[in-house]
């Protein structure tokens, strides 16, 4: 239903993203999920219910490290659970993905993908994101070929953002049909499914158009085509009073 993230200049990321998402639930959700990047790797929360009572149970906010990526899940493949709430990984545990929207073929992809041995613990369509990057990343390709890969075998509707153990400090994704906007701070950024969720840290935005990938670092945002194309992009400054 709508994804997060962001790359701090503190160890703040966790208190962030949960801000973030509580700032989505107008949208509608059922389950709600946090992964943070830290030098202990990648750690996961998350779990069906209400934010507040997930939250309380899970300690989301305690969760380590300057980046990571957030959902709120309104379900569409798979029972609102704790293993389909997002963020889904690879096998290792070594490639995180918050996705917002569907993926049409993930039947066939997942059947191809077990059949290659990749092991699934959801109900999702989702999940056969990071399993399709994490084949490709294992095929020799670094990890934005890897994404972009992934997303020509993807039909469906998607805004996704992904963090790795292997290039961390940067967080990829891309839009299709699926709403995307990034949010530049003061040498901070963001991404998030609508503006609302990150307003209260900057009012400078980029909207993503169809089939536009970004790379988010702590040098700042690049925005490609499909071919790989760094495309100049127009910042925003929304102007706006709640
Ligand atoms: N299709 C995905 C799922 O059911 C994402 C749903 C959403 O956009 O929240 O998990």
């Amino acid at each position: 239903c709508g994804i997060v993230g962001c790359i701090l200049k503190s160890n703040k990321a966790a208190p962030v993203l949960l801000d973030c998402v509580q700032r989505l639930e107008y949208r509608g959700y059922d389950s709600v999920g946090i992964a943070t990047y830290s030098s202990s790797g990648i750690q996961i929360r998350k779990d069906r219910g209400k934010i507040d009572e997930v939250s309380e149970e899970l300690h989301l906010e305690e969760l380590p490290g300057e980046m990571g990526i957030g959902h709120v899940r309104w379900a569409t493949h798979g029972l609102p659970t704790q293993e389909n709430a997002h963020p889904h990984t690879d096998c290792e545990g070594k490639i995180a993905v918050v996705h917002n929207g569907i993926i049409e073929n993930y039947k066939e992809l997942k059947d191809q993908l077990i059949r290659e041995g990749h092991q699934f613990v959801s109900q999702t369509d989702t999940e056969v994101i990071p399993h399709l990057i994490e084949k490709y990343h294992k095929e020799g390709l670094g990890m934005e070929d890897a994404m972009n890969k992934a997303i020509s075998k993807l039909h469906g509707s998607y805004a996704f953002a992904v963090v790795s153990v292997d290039e961390p400090n940067k967080i990829m994704g891309v839009r299709k049909e699926s709403p995307l906007i990034l949010g530049l701070g003061n040498g901070e950024y963001f991404l998030a499914s609508d503006a609302p969720a990150i307003l209260q840290h900057t009012r400078r935005i980029i909207y993503l158009a169809d089939h536009e990938t970004f790379i988010i670092d702590a040098d700042g945002i690049t925005v490609k085509d499909v071919d790989g194309q760094v495309i100049e992009k127009k910042i925003e400054t929304i102007k706006w009073t709640p």
